[in-house]
């Protein structure tokens, strides 16, 4: 989460209420995916380290030890003196996108677990949980780099992107700052129908979400592909009473309220399948495997 006003103001916070009933049951009738169990969660949690190069390196072994394929798997360098954005792809049936990201960076005071190893390390698992079985999108997992820094990585990323390879990408999906609490999403700056999509899936999964939107205090990666027109939405945990934490010496491990953290990551894999079978028009099948 980059926090760029050095006055914290209040957060807007919402209640979100949404009822899909009976069509959220049936629409996730047919999402199938896997869930790794909550110990793996938490030790994934705990690999952290206090050296971003470690984290790039550590969610670049988790990638491969999720069944990320090493032709699958790249590093995408932005300078030399930052640790290089990790991709890992997960091949669809069709070349249609949804692209999935984390920061790996953190501020240098406190441990930055909250802000961000909770969503970077939950990249790999996502990863897992899709593996399922076959989907027709194809999945682009992206650690980005020096998010604290500007949104540095994602910026880059997204600027390196053709027109025609944005033009294909049907969603961005950012997890900032997980584990604080029950799940949020930032509404105000999400595609509209990705946030019906998670208020489908939630619902289906009976599994909490709110919104509280952050625009007067912070941003995050998803705006870097907001301003190319992609599809966003933002994931995260920040409520006005848990905001003091970021960037502070109380970003640690202590923050996280695990059964709130597993929470998220359920819900999080079952949106994105749910995301994959609602999302754009997925039409030409792949040619090349
Ligand atoms: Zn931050």
């Amino acid at each position: 989460m980059l926090c760029p006003f050095k006055f914290r103001r209040t957060l807007i916070a919402v209640v979100f209420s949404v009822s899909f009933g009976l069509f959220a049951t049936s629409a996730l009738a047919q999402i199938e995916f896997r869930t790794l169990k909550p110990d793996e969660i938490q030790a994934r949690l705990q690999s952290f380290s206090e050296n971003n190069d470690e984290r790039e390196a550590t969610i670049k072994r988790l990638f491969v030890a999720s069944g990320c394929k090493p032709d699958h798997l790249t590093e995408q360098w932005v300078t030399k003196k930052l640790p290089p954005n990790v991709i890992c792809i997960l091949p669809g049936e069709t070349d249609r996108i949804i692209l999935v990201g984390a920061h790996t960076d953190h501020v240098e005071v406190g441990d930055g677990v909250v802000d961000n190893w909770s969503g970077a390390s939950l990249l790999p698992s996502l990863l897992y949980s899709l593996s399922a079985k076959p989907r027709q999108h194809t999945f682009v997992f992206v650690g980005f780099t020096a998010e604290e820094e500007g949104m540095v990585g994602s910026e880059f990323y997204v600027a390196k992107l053709t027109k025609q390879q944005r033009s294909i990408m049907d969603g961005m999906v950012n997890l900032d700052t997980l584990g604080l609490g029950p799940t949020k999403v930032w509404a105000s700056h999400a595609d509209k129908p990705m946030l019906e999509a998670l208020a489908r899936a939630a619902d289906g999964m009976q599994l909490s979400i709110g919104a509280v939107n952050f625009e007067q205090v912070g941003t995050t990666d998803s705006e870097s592909f907001a301003r190319f027109r992609i599809p966003r939405i933002t994931i995260h945990t920040i409520t006005q009473q848990t905001w003091p934490i970021l960037h502070s010496k109380k970003d640690t491990l202590k923050a996280i309220r695990i059964d709130d953290y597993y929470a998220s990551y359920r819900l999080l894999a079952g949106y994105l399948a749910l995301l994959d079978s609602s999302l754009g028009q997925p039409a030409a099948p792949r040619k090349d495997h």
